[in-house]
């Protein structure tokens, strides 16, 4: 009777010191799910919203799309987009119908499009943002209304990244003999396809950037970069914009490579051409990249007021060709599977652009 008394006493001892055990242990996985929670909530939070690549936005970027948009701009039936022209104005219709349809929203308050006078002195153009053009205008003077394209996905911080590409090309010239439309298809539809895409890729991949991203359709390039000089002179957050990348002839092949592209950035930012770098094997990117670091952009495309003012840029470009400012300059000569490339590669710097918390 006594043995059996002891050995209940033992069983129940053990029965305690095991309760006491588990109940230790429950309080260690309840403070160890405490911590993998606030660990995930505080870690997890800003890994998505700052870095993580949105492979949805990626993988919307597609050949047909380039294709549709370049076909579309580069038809007889805009005239060639001459800035300030009827052309130009049909130009500018489509570009703002496709931001609206895809939710892009305006930057400006009045409205996607930013209209500015210019006027022909001599044989140059010059803007409202130069001087006052009214003794211009009144002596006779050729003038003009043109018009820029804005758009933005706004971003959680104060900082901005902005996207551009002209929209404008040449018109009509009724003294040639033949096709007398300069088409434009390399120079710029293919940019302007390249900048729409990543309008969309960026709202498709449904996060919010941590600096607003601008898209920038420029008009008037043709002229002296009219276009992009006016944004740059009317802009007050000027000092707040981190970067500037821009698009301006992505189509076509050089006569011994299909796959270059030059890539053209500042040289005081040498991480942009590592960003590349890493890309072009983390993505198997079918391209063969020319890297120029630059310590002098200007007079180059709508890259040189940026420059001026001392913004980084980042500028894609696949040379010149033998249909370059010739109405041969046709949307069946361009390398599409090539345009989609490169608006991935872009797609990737863009991230980088908008979310690194410096570069
Ligand atoms: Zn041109």
């Amino acid at each position: 009777m006594a043995d059996m008394c002891r050995k209940s006493i033992k069983f129940i001892e053990k029965l305690r010191s095991f309760y006491a055990t588990f109940r230790i242990m429950r309080n260690r996985t309840y403070q160890v799910c405490a911590l993998f929670v606030c660990a995930f909530l505080l870690f997890g939070t800003v890994d998505v919203s700052a870095q993580k690549i949105s492979k949805r936005g990626y993988a919307s970027i597609n050949e047909a799309k380039a294709q549709e948009i370049v076909a579309t701009l580069a038809d007889d039936s805009f005239e060639g987009r001459e800035a300030g022209t009827r052309g130009g104005d049909m130009a500018a219709e489509y570009i703002v119908s496709l931001l609206d349809k895809w939710g892009v929203e305006p930057l400006l308050p009045q409205g996607y499009c930013q209209e500015f006078q210019a006027a022909k002195n001599q044989n140059n153009w010059i803007t409202e943002s130069d001087m006052p053009l009214d003794n211009l205008i009144a002596s006779g003077c050729e003038r003009r209304v043109m018009k820029n394209i804005l758009a933005c996905i706004p971003g959680k911080g104060n900082g901005y990244v902005v996207v551009g590409a002209h929209y404008d090309h040449l018109g009509i010239d009724t003294t040639l003999v033949g096709d007398q439309c300069y088409n434009g298809a390399d120079d710029n539809a293919s940019g302007v396809a390249a900048a729409l895409q990543l309008a969309r890729a960026m709202k498709k991949s449904r996060k919010q950037p941590e600096r607003t991203i601008i898209f920038a359709f420029w008009d008037g390039e043709e002229q002296g970069m009219l276009g992009s000089r006016f944004f740059v002179k009317r802009t007050s957050f000027l000092s707040d914009i981190s970067a500037y990348m821009n698009f301006d002839m992505v189509g076509r092949n050089s006569e011994e490579n299909p796959w270059n592209v030059s890539y053209i950035y500042t040289a005081d930012n040498p991480v942009f051409g590592e960003w590349l770098q890493a890309d072009m094997q983390e993505y198997k990117l079918n391209l063969m990249p020319l890297f120029k670091a630059s310590k002098n952009l200007i007079g180059s495309s709508d890259v040189s007021p940026f420059v001026r003012k001392g913004v980084p840029v980042v500028w894609y470009h696949t040379e010149g060709h033998p249909d370059y400012h010739r109405p041969s300059d046709t949307a069946d000569k361009v390398n599409y599977t090539k345009l989609m490339e490169i608006t991935r590669a872009a797609y990737l710097c863009l991230w980088r652009l908008a979310n690194e918390a410096s570069y």
